[in-house]
Parts: structure tokens; sequence; C-alpha cells
């Protein structure tokens, strides 16, 4: 190894630095804190420019690169990127300087299939080196998993186990995690979403499974975020017009392992003006961002954007870490991050239910977009912050909304507003005839654990 790589801290700071190829088969580091690399590389301008000739997966090589470069060869990296990202991501106008990134177009129709499909090539390629095995724990409230699952599935080297809050995910979100099988066991937890979550943490914490390898694939794992930062790039370098052109990033927010990727494109070099944060009814983040005191909220609020049902975000010990602060995965705050410069780069937005439903409607009617729930609270943000900071704010300002999932999936709840049904993408077709099976579970621990030994185990 040589001596420039990279090295991984714990943002509870009680775990020794290690490797990306650690972090990426730990995903949690073992005092229960998230790694974050030691430093971010830079992307000079002239490297800036040069990304607007270049197609996805070649922006993916040059940013992944420059973290992994020195553990991987760099033409088996260039091959996982081409494999992982072949498919489109659409950039639509909606009005002057304001656009929508679809990043739907991936084989479960999630933005989640940007960070699973790379992790899991990753993954897979470290562990077959020494003939390792691994089991998957991660929970998801609706497109994490179906997206591992999807990424993982029919992988020789790795199991995955999937929880999901009962009645919280959609019957296409379901079925796309349940019609796989094979090395794919999917759990239906009688909880919600951040009960799963806190019994996949125990699991990870608990000394009577360390014989088995367990890795988690939720957002906590560093191999999930670092990929996400590419379609910053991407976009910034399809539609600015200068290189000192700094856009602003709308960013649909639920853990906020998409919004912690911008943010590592940022310190990477790309040209921000703001991130806007923007979040359903659960609105802790932007709460923390006005007074400065942290209070999850539990349980979380049920919202039509269910993948952002999040009252307690896992990323959010990231954000502090890289603003100077400290703080566990309690939510406690050891050492208190700079609010002030969070402020002048983050941007707070919540969007009730009724405010999503009527952007999906007005986004339809005045410009034939057509949103789906999370995608719409992003493009509101855009909108109740541009008319916040008016007169500061150039007529020239680039604003970048993340569109994270396709309507397809949220068809029930469009139908209600647009009166139609959302084409069905190809990966969704067909769906509805193969066989679903799952396990249904109580919200308890040790059941969990059970299950865990049985299929870790399982040939
Ligand atoms: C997961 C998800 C989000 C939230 O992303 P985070 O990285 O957890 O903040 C937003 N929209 C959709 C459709 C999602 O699946």
């Amino acid at each position: 190894m040589k001596s420039n790589t990279i090295k991984y801290y714990s943002t509870n700071g009680r775990s020794p630095e290690v490797t990306f190829k650690e972090a990426l088969l730990k995903g949690l580091a073992p005092d229960g804190g998230l790694y974050l690399p030691v430093l971010f590389p830079t992307v000079s301008p002239e490297e800036l420019q040069s990304f607007s000739g270049m197609e996805y997966y070649e922006i993916a090589f040059a940013i992944l690169n420059k973290y992994i470069g020195n553990e991987m060869d760099g033409k088996e990296l260039l091959r996982l990127c081409a494999d992982s990202y072949n498919f489109e991501v659409p950039i639509e106008k909606i009005s002057r300087h304001k656009y929508i990134m679809r990043l739907d177009q991936g084989p479960t129709a999630s933005f989640k299939d940007f960070a699973a499909r790379m992790m899991s090539r990753l993954m897979q390629f470290s562990l077959a080196k020494n003939n390792q095995h691994l089991t998957i724990l991660t929970a998801t409230s609706g497109d994490t998993g179906s997206a591992v699952a999807n990424a993982f599935y029919g992988l020789k080297n790795i199991k995955v186990i999937i929880l999901f809050p009962a009645g919280e995910v959609t019957p296409v979100q379901r079925k796309q995690m349940t019609t796989l099988q094979k090395n794919i066991t999917v759990l239906e937890v009688s909880g919600k979403f951040d009960d799963c979550q806190r019994m996949v943490k125990k699991a990870f914490l608990d000394t009577s499974l360390s014989h088995i390898s367990l890795s988690s694939a939720n957002s906590i794992n560093i191999g999930r975020l670092l990929p996400q930062s590419v379609y910053y790039f991407y976009s910034w370098s399809k539609l600015a017009a200068r290189i000192d052109d700094k856009a602003v990033f709308s960013v649909p927010s639920g853990n906020f392992g998409n919004l912690m990727a911008g943010l590592i494109a940022a310190r990477m070099g790309l040209p921000v003006k703001k991130f806007i944060i923007s979040t359903n009814a659960n609105d802790e983040v932007p709460e923390f961002l006005r007074n400065g005191i942290y209070k999850p909220i539990s349980p979380s609020i049920n919202c039509i954007s269910s993948a952002m049902n999040v009252g307690h975000p896992s990323n959010l010990p990231r954000i502090i870490a890289i603003y100077g602060g400290m703080m566990d995965e309690s939510g406690r705050i050891n050492r208190e991050p700079d609010i002030e410069s969070m402020r002048s780069d983050l941007y707070g937005v919540s969007v009730s239910d009724d405010d999503t439903r009527e952007t999906i409607a007005e986004a339809w009617r005045k410009y034939q977009i057509l949103l789906e729930p999370h995608g719409a609270i992003a493009w509101k943000g855009i909108k109740e912050y541009s008319k916040s900071g008016g007169k500061s704010q150039s007529a020239k300002q680039l604003y970048i909304s993340l569109e994270t999932a396709n309507p397809a999936k949220f068809s029930e709840e469009l139908l209600k507003i647009v009166n139609f049904n959302p084409p069905l993408p190809l990966s969704m077709e067909g769906l509805n005839y193969k066989e679903e099976k799952y396990i249904t579970m109580d919200n308890d621990y040790p059941a969990l654990r059970e299950l865990i030994l049985k299929f870790a185990k399982a040939e």
C-alpha cells in the first residue's frame, strides 16, 4: 500500500483509522461511529472543466479513483464504474436556470441505485479476492431495501438480510425486495423505520454475533456515500456556464446520506452556493439549523414522501463532524459544530403533505414536469429559498433539484393528484407476476438475532 492512501476515521473518535476496504466491509466503526476520510482530495478547476465532455461513469471513475486509487487497480475500478452506471441520468429544464436531475433510471427506479450498485461491486471485488464471505444487514424505509436487494442479488460471497417497517413501504417497493429470493432474505417488522434501524445498529454491536462478518448497506457505509457525490459533479458540469458558476442544490432528505455526499463534493472543490435541506414534516434538522438545539422526532411522522420519514437521521454525526463538532449515535452533541458556518452553507425547508401534493399538481400544470413526493419536496425547497433571498440573488443563479424516485413508484398518490397513472419504467413491469416471499417479525431484537444466526449460516 502506498503512503498517500487516504485513511478513514470514526466520528466517535475512539476507533483506529482504517483503509477504504476496511471501512467498506465493516460499515460501522467498532465504537459505533461513522467512517469519514481524514481528508477530501480536491478536483482542480481544469479537471472540473474536463468533466463537461465526459460520460457519467467516467466522472465516477475520476472521483472515486482519488479515494481508492491506491487500493484498487484503475482498470478494474473503471470497469466497475461502467458496469454500475449503465443507465441514463436525465436533466430536465423546469424554468430559466432551474433544473431537475432525475436519478430514477436505475434498475429499481430510485436514486439509491447509484450508491448500492457501486458499493455491491466494490464489496464483491474485495471479498472474492480473498474468498471471504459477508452478511449485509440493512434497514429500509422503502428504497434502500429494493436497491440493495437488486444490487447484491446473486452475488456469490454475500448474503443480504433486509428489515422494513410493516405498512410503511409501497407494494411496489416491497415486491422489488421480496420477489428476488436466493441470497436475499426480507423481514417485515411490526414497528417504524427507526425501530428497524435501531435493531440493525444493535446487531452490529452485539458481541455474540461477532463470529459472523456483518456489514451494513445503509447510508452509514462510506462505500455508499462516496459514489453519491458523483452526480453533483455530473449535473454541475453539464449545466454550469462558467467555472465560477456556483450552483444551489435542493436535496430531499431523510437519513441525510444524499446531502452528506453533496457536502463532500463541495469540499472537493465543486462550486456550490447553497444546499437546500428539503424535508417533510420530520423537520428535526431544519429546526436544529434554526435554533441550534437537536431534538429527534420519535416516533417519526408518517408522510407521503415515505422514504424521508426519519426522525433521527443516521448521517447527522458525519455532517456535525465536518463542521468541527461531535455527535454520538444517540444524537447527543459532545462537541458543538460551527453552527454559523452550517447556516451559511445550508438552508432548511420543511414541506407539509398538502404542499407536496400542491407542488406536484403545479409542476405538471405549469411545466408538464411529473414529480413524485420526494422530488416535489426538493422543488418546493427551491421555490421557498428563491422567495426568501429575493433581492440578493442573481437572475442567473443555477438551481438543481434532485428527483430521487420514479413517479410510477407512487402511482396511487399521483393518480389522485394528476388524474393519471405515471408510465411504468421497464424495470417495474412484470413485478406483479412474480412470487413474493418474506418473514413477518415483532419489533423485538432477540428475534432478529435468531434469524441472523439462521440465515447467515444457511448455504
Ligand atoms: C432514501 C430516499 C431519500 C432520502 O435520502 P437520504 O440520503 O436518506 O437523505 C429521498 N428520496 C427517496 C426516493 C429515497 O428513497
